[in-house]
């Protein structure tokens, strides 16, 4: 078996599962208990892991507010901003292609009444197709706008979005920006104060730590010249965390977390050039099947105007003219990987990021992802190629 479908999840690093295992029958005790040395030992593990999870992107502690996972940070940072900042304005700007733990909740206050902008993205065929166009969101920015959220990366075609640039744009109109850096913490250099975000999610599961845990970063008045982020609460209780997120704390699984975070960073710049490697290898070897493979989304060369790359290292999303997704995958015997057909089980509705780029349904219908990971090799390359051909001839064979 090859799981390549690491955009999805991934798998648990075992260096990860080894610091967490103390914090289930060790060190078990609740962070919020004073008084003994359970709960004592509890909370400096949190703020240990805290601290090494903020400093990997550039926060102070303070800043970090750890939840189940990216779509409840998602939903904290929008609904949690855009309600406590409604009486300055209502309006909340996006883009069409962000992952539906974005979309979700900015439809949701659209029904109560905000105004919601969702940008268009550059077009199939361009080498940046799937950016935002920073003049785009220039002139979506109005004077009611409340919030913007734009994600680092995409999480099918895996285009990076040039937030820095983004972030000067909405400061320039006094607009927060939340990012949702789900599939790019871990994947590339994340830096809070370089990219300018004012809020941030990302979460364990996508880096090689557990599932179920996530932060928010949510910038506060030590950082720069601008006032920190104020936000509503959306689950209170006990008044955990500054009263921002309430519930008894996961213990191990923000060491977990923390554990995660540290090995992506350690090995990050040797991991995106080899994953990167691997990557282009795929492409070419899915190409050269004759099967008239089309690559959706950026360039796997292109880069920004500082050089950063405009496409995740280990993502390839790929569309196969004539062969339906959904019966490409059921024949890749063995291999994991995911396809454009139906992003989620719930919705069986073609992948809207690649309708955003201008893809038909078809084409849409057509398509796989492959998310390269930490523990795919050489040899998994060769193998995914192998089995996408042993596929395509049997659905070919049955006409
Ligand atoms: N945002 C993006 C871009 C994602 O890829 C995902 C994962 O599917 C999420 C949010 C949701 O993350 P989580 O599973 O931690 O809630």
């Amino acid at each position: 078996r090859v799981y390549m479908d690491n955009h999805a999840t991934t798998r648990v690093d075992p260096r990860v599962v080894e610091a967490m295992l103390p914090y289930f029958t060790e060190e078990y005790g609740n962070p919020g208990s004073v008084g003994h040395e359970a709960g004592d030992a509890a909370r400096e593990a949190v703020e240990q892991s805290r601290a090494t999870i903020a400093a990997a992107i550039g926060a102070m502690p303070a800043e970090v507010v750890f939840t189940s996972g990216a779509t409840e940070s998602n939903n904290l940072a929008i609904a949690g901003v855009a309600t406590r900042r409604r009486r300055r304005g209502d309006h909340l700007v996006s883009v069409a292609t962000e992952h539906a733990a974005v979309l979700g909740p900015l439809r949701r206050l659209e029904k109560q009444g905000y105004g919601l902008t969702l940008l268009e993205v550059e077009q199939h065929g361009s080498q940046s197709a799937g950016r935002l166009r920073p003049e785009d969101l220039a002139s979506a920015l109005t004077d009611e706008t409340c919030l913007a959220s734009v994600m680092l990366a995409n999480n099918e075609i895996g285009v990076v979005q040039p937030v820095a640039e983004l972030a000067l744009l909405c400061h320039g109109r006094g607009v927060p920006l939340h990012c949702d850096a789900t599939q790019g913490v871990g994947r590339l250099p994340v830096d809070v104060g370089r990219l300018g975000v004012d809020l941030m999610s990302f979460t364990a599961h996508k880096l090689y730590g557990p599932k179920g845990i996530g932060a928010l970063y949510v910038r506060g008045s030590g950082s720069g010249d601008r006032p920190a982020v104020r936000l509503e609460p959306q689950i209170v209780g006990g008044g955990q965390q500054q009263g921002r997120r309430s519930g008894t704390l996961n213990v191990p699984g923000i060491v977990g977390f923390a554990r995660a975070v540290e090995l992506a960073v350690e090995e990050l710049a040797a991991e995106v050039q080899r994953l990167a490697a691997l990557r282009d290898d795929l492409w070419r070897r899915l190409e050269a099947l004759g099967l008239g493979a089309e690559l959706c989304g950026p360039g796997l060369d292109a880069v920004d105007q500082s050089g950063g790359p405009l496409r995740l290292p280990g993502n390839l999303d790929v569309t196969f003219p004539g062969l339906d997704g959904e019966s490409l995958l059921l024949r890749l015997g063995g291999l994991a990987v995911s396809s454009g057909a139906a992003c989620s089980s719930s919705d069986p509705s073609p992948s809207h990021v690649l309708r955003a780029i201008g893809l038909n349904e078809d084409q849409a219908r057509s398509s796989l992802r492959f998310g390269l990971g930490r523990f795919n090799t050489a040899g998994d390359v060769e193998f995914a190629a192998e089995k996408v051909a042993a596929a395509a001839a049997e659905l070919k064979r049955l006409g």
